[in-house]
């Protein structure tokens, strides 16, 4: 049943995923994003990205995806510009469960696990 779940769950999540418009508005008020520099991967974009082609497994856990998908603070300011741009993503959660569904995957070493 569990095994069940996580597959509606994953699908969801996607779904939700699928509906950021890539606009980046996001981007730049990520304390990650800025603290890094720059690095798009470090962003509330970069994350949810990575989460998406991680859980379709066009990318495989390396030591700086796993990095990035755990140093978000879940502050939220991602959130407050993505909602006053009109498209209302709840980043933080979609991040939390992101990491749910992956931290299965993380912890049998990533590379050849499956969901
Ligand atoms: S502001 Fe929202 S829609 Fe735009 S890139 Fe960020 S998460 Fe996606
Ligand atoms: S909640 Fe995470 S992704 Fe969003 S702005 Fe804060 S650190 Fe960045």
């Amino acid at each position: 049943m569990a095994v069940n779940r996580d597959a509606s769950d994953r699908e969801r999540l996607l779904d939700e995923i699928a509906k950021c418009r890539s606009c980046r508005f996001c981007v730049d008020v990520c304390p990650t994003y800025q603290a890094s520099g720059g690095v798009e991967s470090a962003s509330s974009f970069g994350r949810l990205q990575i989460i998406k082609y991680l859980l379709t497994g066009t990318l495989e856990f390396d030591d700086s995806l796993t990095y990035c998908l755990y140093s978000c603070l879940q502050c939220g300011r991602c959130e407050v510009m993505c909602k006053s741009k009109g498209q209302h993503l709840d980043i933080c959660e979609m991040i939390q469960r992101g990491r749910r569904l992956l931290s299965g995957r993380l912890a049998r070493g990533g590379k050849h696990a499956k969901l």
